[in-house]
């Protein structure tokens, strides 16, 4: 098998941001479902699991190392194109067994990756040969109240939303139903809801973090620290525990439309593009869109959590005027809607990042054509602009945090996928020819859960003026700077 097939593509591309990854999904907590055989349970039931001498007393963790049953399974994430060989993983299964590992870490002076649902573009949640904290069975949900869960972090979305919607309550996340909240939302979190509702790290309202000194810290004792994890939290300050969110009151359904042009030139295509910027400038909070150029076929998708109105329907008609073909689709209710953007289980190969935040087509339409001729032409790629904005840019939620692009209306990405390792090299040289006309023209602001090794000046990409901030963070609470990888936030020298 060579490529994903157009038919897989195009299937790819009828839904949203990363609902593009419909066919995509996978692996979170169901890591062990990829080895034949194979389950969690098993692993842990068959593997030497060898307990390290720490501080603590009795440490009951699991400790993997290379060769032993169950080490590659855990080793692998979603994305195939990325393979790192840590020297041990420890599988844990609360607080302390986490205090532990860090414990461990430290003594044997590992560099420390931190893993929930193991969905990192980048494969930031594995190393090599350092030590690997994985979440995935720490996946409870427990309610406080009505308004109120804990969540731990190896907790999938799809998991979540099977434990809330039944309730009428929803946090605003992706839609990849096998992404770690972990993961999501310690890096911002947006999808279909965060329009009306705000970021995925908008709802935090505390979190408890093993730190890198091994110490058990509680947010509501530090709330630059909560601040911090709304968006800089991925991997740097220590391993979040638990995450506190209120809820909010779910729709009752999700309506989606698609528009669809089968065969478009880049010069038509960014005829679209700029016509799509202009019907979702104004675009009701209520309101989901994305442009999915996907090859030389073009995608609309347009979702609504309120009832159709003359407002809504004008929207309609308009993104129905600028394409061949209009799927106008019935209300769902919440729970099943969902469930369409979900995705399969099976890891891939694929390159997948961030190509800028910005505030109207006026930022890319100098160059935006020669974007679109690659994507055009290629026919491997994606090229999809998502709509944000909305309650994302509600001053409160932006005072307290630090994901750091509230003023930006739209997020875009670059997708590739392909089936083969051999394939690599080629898929990514032509995705990296792409980035360059992002880079050459400027474009700078990119998302942290969409990152991407060769970002130049990834701090201020993805932080802004907050990576000084962060740092401060950082040297607080992991002055040894035992969690690190490629782009880390660094502490301050002591
Ligand atoms: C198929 C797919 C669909 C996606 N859809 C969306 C989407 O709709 N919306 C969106 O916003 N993003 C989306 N993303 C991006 C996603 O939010 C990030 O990849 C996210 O970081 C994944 O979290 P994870 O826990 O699954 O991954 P992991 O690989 O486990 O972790 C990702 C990063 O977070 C850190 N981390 C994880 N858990 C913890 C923890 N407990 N404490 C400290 N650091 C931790 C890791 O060290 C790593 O740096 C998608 C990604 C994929 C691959």
């Amino acid at each position: 098998m060579g490529k994903i097939k157009r038919h897989q593509f195009i299937k790819l591309s009828l839904f949203s941001s990363a609902a593009v990854y419909v066919n995509s999904c996978g692996l979170g907590n169901n890591k062990a479902e990829n080895t034949p055989g194979a389950t969690k349970d098993t692993i842990l039931k068959d593997s030497i699991a060898q307990n390290p001498s720490t501080k603590t007393n009795a440490p009951t963790f699991k400790l993997y190392k290379k060769g032993d049953e169950g080490y590659d399974t855990l080793r692998n994430g979603f994305n195939k194109r990325i393979n790192k060989y840590p020297a041990v993983i420890a599988l844990c299964k609360s607080q302390e067994e986490v205090a532990q590992a860090v414990t461990y870490g430290i003594e044997n002076k590992l560099p420390i990756s931190i893993r929930s649902g193991g969905h990192s573009f980048e494969g930031f949640s594995c190393n090599d040969d350092g030590l690997v904290i994985d979440l995935s069975t720490m996946n409870q949900v427990s309610w406080e109240n009505e308004n109120t869960v804990i969540i731990e972090p190896g907790c999938i979305l799809s998991q979540l939303y099977d434990i809330i919607l039944p309730k009428n309550k929803i946090i605003p996340a992706g839609s990849c139903g096998n992404v770690g909240i972990g993961g999501l939302t310690l890096g911002g979190g947006y999808g279909l809801f965060s329009r009306k509702f705000g970021l995925t790290c908008d709802s935090l309202q505390s979190i408890t973090m093993v730190d890198g000194k091994g110490n058990i810290i509680n947010s509501k004792d530090d709330p630059e620290l909560l601040w911090a994890c709304k968006g800089g939290g991925n991997g740097n300050f220590g391993v979040i525990t638990s995450l506190k969110f209120s809820l909010n009151t779910a729709p009752d359904f999700l309506q989606s439309h698609r528009f669809k042009i089968a065969h478009i030139d880049a010069q038509k295509a960014r005829q679209v593009l700029k016509q799509w910027f202009s019907v979702t400038a104004n675009l009701p909070p209520s309101c989901f869109s994305a442009f999915v150029l996907n090859g030389a076929s073009l995608y609309i998708l347009l979702t609504n959590i309120e009832k159709q109105n003359s407002e809504t329907q004008k929207i309609v008609a308009q993104l129905s005027s600028l394409v061949d073909k209009t799927i106008a689709g019935k209300p769902i209710p919440l729970a099943k809607a969902v469930q369409v953007f979900y995705g399969e289980k099976k890891p891939l190969y694929f390159k997948n990042a961030s190509a800028g935040l910005y505030k109207n087509f006026e930022e890319i339409s100098n160059f935006i054509e020669d974007v679109l001729k690659k994507v055009t032409s290629t026919g491997d790629m994606i090229y999809q602009v998502n709509t944000v904005g909305g309650e994302i840019n509600n001053p409160v939620f932006a005072n307290a945090s630090s994901y750091s692009h509230r003023g930006q209306n739209y997020l875009s990405e670059l997708q590739t996928y392909w089936r083969q390792e051999s394939q690599t090299d080629k898929m990514v040289t032509a995705f990296e020819e792409v980035q360059q006309i992002f880079y050459a023209n400027g474009i700078k602001q990119q998302y942290r859960n969409y990152p991407d090794v060769n970002f130049k000046n990834w701090q201020n990409a993805y932080y802004g003026e907050n990576y000084p901030r962060l740092q401060k963070v950082k040297s607080k609470y992991d002055p040894g700077n035992v969690f690190r990888y490629d782009q880390s936030i660094v502490p301050f020298i002591q």
